[in-house]
């Protein structure tokens, strides 16, 4: 290998992306560098940071990246090549001859090549790596001539055919096989010559000639045909594979998860190989910067000596923690340390990167951003900020939103954690608390997971095939595998609780156990971990709440004492200075409106006044309202109803402190609050004093065939005026009251479902005339508002007329979805993880709005109603209020503020910041 070369800063196009050329679809890396770090679209995220890496000097391997743009060309043609490829590849392959001084399938001194597939973010469930391409009966022999080692010519050898013979010719574990085909040859030869399980590494060459000889065996049987000897159809065939494998489906599962576009494709990176297993003076490592898991600024990483990058990954042997090389090979850990400081200062964040050790020489075969816990992105940015790398609003974009609920999560109550019985112990790889029912395979965790279980996945090590069961269950355990395994990567990024190499577990799936500390448990048997500390605990402990609710929601002093705490502080600082749109929350009690209060809501967007009548005997009010059959039989009970209602809006006023509140007149069917069931009926009957058969006849009379279009909204209001004149007087008597105790009130009434601008006159005019009442009765001048819903097309369609008698809109997005879309919001789980599935709809538009459809009536609305009335006041109230994506969009159509519920206001303000922070870029 010619390193110094490699290490040389390479030559070619300037840092700006050079415009593709329409038929270049092979990009070099090494001495001469085609691409840079920014273009990750076009050269995935592995081979745009290769690129980078050689252009600030970093000591890479040359080889090539061949484009996404012939994965979709791939796709678009009946999976064919365009007809450059092939030649494009050839010169890419005599680029790396040169530059190494190798050839291709050379009978003297032969070059190998590593084939990766690299999308533009990682993605576990993708074809990921081929190793040694390259080798065959005869080129083995001339590399082990070359380097004098035929153990690691033949080492080299038997992983390949390993390899390839599982991701390019599939052959891999069937559904009713635990183990991996070829591992279960390993494992046989050990025990025929040794009797016992001995390391790789102690497998001498005839071993090793024997495994090549057993696995090309393996490949015919399961397959059919010979294992390629050409490097030609080796390496076409492994590029095959890499595309092929991004309509897998774990690779579809992923990124239906994640919300990556299928349009988008992988790359492929074809590089010279360096060797990690050529002995002692050699070794394959991955190291972050700084500790994934709780952000602290520490060299952190693991490595294998004598071992290929796949080892490390896959958890076969439980690698050394990175400072360990500093005792064993000290120069090398120096230079790891070199480009440590390199790589932060360049990509200006923490990077998480793949290196070999070749007898003594460091190599880098990959760099990206480091997938991090909400923790530590919190810990980075709050350092990296303090460090001067970055700037605050930079520490703003630096937190996923998505992820910002994870600081919220629970830690295990220390009392209970004290009487807990620790049984293993393992690596912290993913933070917080869980506790489940054992599951010792995926499928069985998924099928647990829908009955309601609580589950943990424990399991040797995981694969992208245990995915569907770590997005089940809360929290995943492994008896094997270091923290960069495929079970901490991923609970990383999913922001799963993970333990793993708990080596003291014994997994046994054929009896379905888990035997630790001397017992065994059950599948169905509660164990708990403790990911901050990797810890685990035999049967269920209870959970306590983060520092930061600990902090903010109970006021423990301690609690704000904690670096999280302040951390979070800060970050929500920022978020307030960045945003343009506040956050207010869903709340229907006082205790909700102070929790959100405390995590930064400065109001409520929306209180759902029918929650208030299912409290206690408040129900019984609210049936006798119903079944009245005059309008004063009806005041009667609305008279009971209005203290209880009246009660409640002053606890949420006093709660707000002066921050406004948008309380919304009863909205759901009327048949909802009565009793269904004969027994129901009577029991009722008796209680308020009517014939049951009554009660029958009204629930029969109420019965409608679509509710959720029926007599709901407004529409009761129009029909029983006396329900929001009673509703209008205990907010207006309430606020009368705490603002006579001198706490500032803001009462903004809500009108939903309203189509038709004449439904919101006639209650308005309902609203005034018992706000003059209230004001008259108690001598107080009140600051309130009325305002509406936008919930139905035809309100967002006719929004100029609506906005001449509205004060405010709040969009109901949650009604809107469900009128825009024709889909109704509790019937749609049936069919919509279908669509999903078949891509009709890429995300829940429930949970994430519909910006194509929905949001037109949104940006309609908006422009209709602010068009009527300039200053016209915008919310959004719809579950969607507290989804970073949809937060996006509201800022982008310039909505004032969104709502959500409480626990969601942080996610939701770290959220809108990002929004306008981007708006502003
Ligand atoms: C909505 O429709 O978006 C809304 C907030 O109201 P509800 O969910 O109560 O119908
Ligand atoms: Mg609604």
């Amino acid at each position: 290998m010619a390193k110094k070369l490699a290490r040389k800063k390479s030559t070619g196009a300037s840092r700006i992306a050079p415009p593709a050329s329409k038929n270049k679809f092979v990009y070099l890396f090494g001495r001469k560098t085609d691409g840079n770090g920014s273009m990750k679209a076009l050269l995935g995220g592995k081979g745009a940071n290769l690129g980078e890496m050689c252009r600030i000097g970093l000591p890479v391997p040359p080889g090539f990246t061949v484009t996404t743009e012939v994965c979709t060309y791939y796709y678009a043609n009946k999976r064919t090549y365009p007809a450059q490829l092939k030649g494009q590849m050839e010169a890419g392959i005599a680029a790396i001859e040169q530059q190494t001084g190798k050839k291709f399938g050379d009978l003297k001194n032969p070059l190998l090549v590593s084939v990766r597939s690299g999308a533009r973010d990682s993605m576990p469930g993708m074809m990921d790596t081929i190793l040694n391409l390259g080798l065959n009966d005869q080129t083995v022999e001339a590399l082990a001539t070359k380097t004098g080692n035929a153990r690691f010519a033949w080492d080299c050898y038997r992983r390949f055919v390993q390899m390839y013979g599982d991701v390019v010719l599939g052959v891999q574990k069937r559904p009713d096989e635990d183990h991996e085909p070829f591992e279960v040859v390993i494992e046989k030869l050990k025990h025929e010559r040794y009797h016992q399980d001995i390391e790789d590494t102690k497998l001498s060459v005839a071993d090793l000639q024997e495994l090549v000889r057993r696995f090309k065996a393996l490949v015919k049987e399961r397959v059919g045909q010979n294992f390629p000897a050409s490097p030609w159809d080796q390496l076409m065939g492994a590029i095959g594979a890499v595309f092929g494998s991004w309509m897998n489906d774990r690779a579809i599962v992923y990124r239906r998860k994640y919300n990556i576009p299928t349009e988008w494709g992988t790359a492929v990176n074809v590089q010279a190989m360096v060797y990690g297993n050529t002995g002692e003076r050699s070794g394959s490592g991955v190291a972050f910067t700084r500790n994934p898991a709780n952000g602290v600024k520490e060299f952190y990483g693991e490595f294998l000596i004598n071992a290929q990058g796949e080892d490390v990954v896959a958890g076969v042997r439980t690698p050394e923690p990175v400072a360990e090389l500093k005792k064993q090979m000290p120069e090398a850990y120096a230079e790891l340390e070199r480009i440590r400081q390199t790589l932060e200062k360049h990509f200006k964040d923490v990077q998480d990167f793949e290196f070999t050790i070749e007898d003594d020489d460091v190599y880098m075969l990959q760099t990206r951003n480091g997938k991090r816990t909400a923790m530590a992105a919190l810990k980075f940015s709050m350092d990296m900020y303090k460090e001067k790398l970055i700037d605050w609003k930079t520490a703003v974009m630096r937190n996923p939103a998505d992820q910002l609920e994870q600081l919220l999560a629970p830690v295990f109550d220390t009392a209970e954690v004290a009487k807990a019985k620790a049984i293993a112990s393992g690596l912290p790889a993913g933070p917080g608390a869980a506790s489940g029912q054992i599951y010792l395979n995926a499928d069985r965790a998924v099928v647990a997971a829908d009955r309601g279980e609580k589950v943990l996945l424990v399991r040797v090590e995981t694969s992208p095939e245990d995915l569907r069961g770590m997005i089940a269950a809360e929290g995943i355990l492994t008896a094997r595998g270091g923290v960069s395994s495929h079970a901490a990567l991923v609970a990383r990024q999913m922001g799963k609780v993970c333990v793993c190499g708990a080596a003291a577990i014994e997994v046994d799936y054929q009896a379905r156990t888990v035997k630790a500390d001397g017992r065994t448990f059950k599948e169905g048997d509660w164990m708990s971990i403790d990911g901050t500390i990797g810890q685990v605990y035999a049967g269920q402990v209870k959970t306590a709440p983060s520092e930061i609710v600990a902090g903010l929601i109970n006021g423990n002093e301690a609690a704000k004492k904690t670096e999280k705490f302040k951390h979070f502080q800060q970050l929500m600082k920022w978020c307030s200075d960045a945003s343009r749109m506040s956050v207010r929350t869903n709340a229907d009690t006082p205790e909700q409106a102070a929790n959100a209060v405390a995590f930064g809501a400065v109001g409520i967007g929306l209180t759902r006044t029918e929650h208030m009548f299912f409290e206690g005997d408040r129900i019984d009010a609210m049936r006798e309202m119903i079944l009245a059959e005059t309008v004063e039989e009806r005041k009667a009970a609305l008279a009971k109803l209005l203290p209880y209602q009246r009660e409640d809006f002053a606890g949420i006023f006093r709660a707000l402190k002066g921050y406004p509140a948008t309380i919304r007149f009863l909205d759901p069917p009327l048949h909802e609050f009565l009793p269904h069931t004969k027994q129901q009926q009577e029991e009722l009957a008796k209680k308020i004093g009517v014939p049951a058969a009554r009660i029958h006849q009204r629930v029969e009379q109420l019965h409608e065939f679509n509710p959720m279009l029926g007599f709901r909204g407004c529409r009761l209001g129009i029909g029983y005026p006396e329900i929001s004149a009673m509703q209008a007087r205990a907010v207006f008597e309430a606020a009368a009251d705490v603002q006579k105790e001198g706490i500032k009130v803001r009462p903004e009434i809500m009108i939903p479902l309203v189509g038709f601008k004449k439904e919101l006159d006639l209650q308005i005019e309902v609203v005034h005339q018992a706000a003059r009442e209230v004001q008259a009765e108690k001598k107080i001048k009140l600051n309130y508002m009325v305002g509406t819903m936008i919930e139905i097309p035809r309100g967002a369609l006719t929004a100029d007329e609506i906005a001449q008698s509205a004060e405010f809109f709040s969009f109901g997005t949650n009604d809107l979805t469900q009128t825009g879309l024709g889909m109704s919001r509790d019937d749609s789980g049936s069919f919509l993880p279908h669509y999903q599935e078949l891509e009709i709809v890429k995300k829940n538009p429930f949970a994430t709005i519909d910006v194509t459809g929905v949001g037109q009536l949104v940006e309609i609305a908006v422009a209709k109603g602010r068009g009527a009335r300039p200053n016209l006041k915008l919310g959004i109230c719809g579950e969607h209020g507290g989804d970073p994506a949809s937060i996006h969009f509201f800022e982008k159509v310039g909505l004032d503020y969104v709502s959500c519920s409480p626990y969601r206001v942080p996610v939701a303000r770290l959220a809108a910041a990002q929004a306008a922070l981007q708006g502003r870029q």
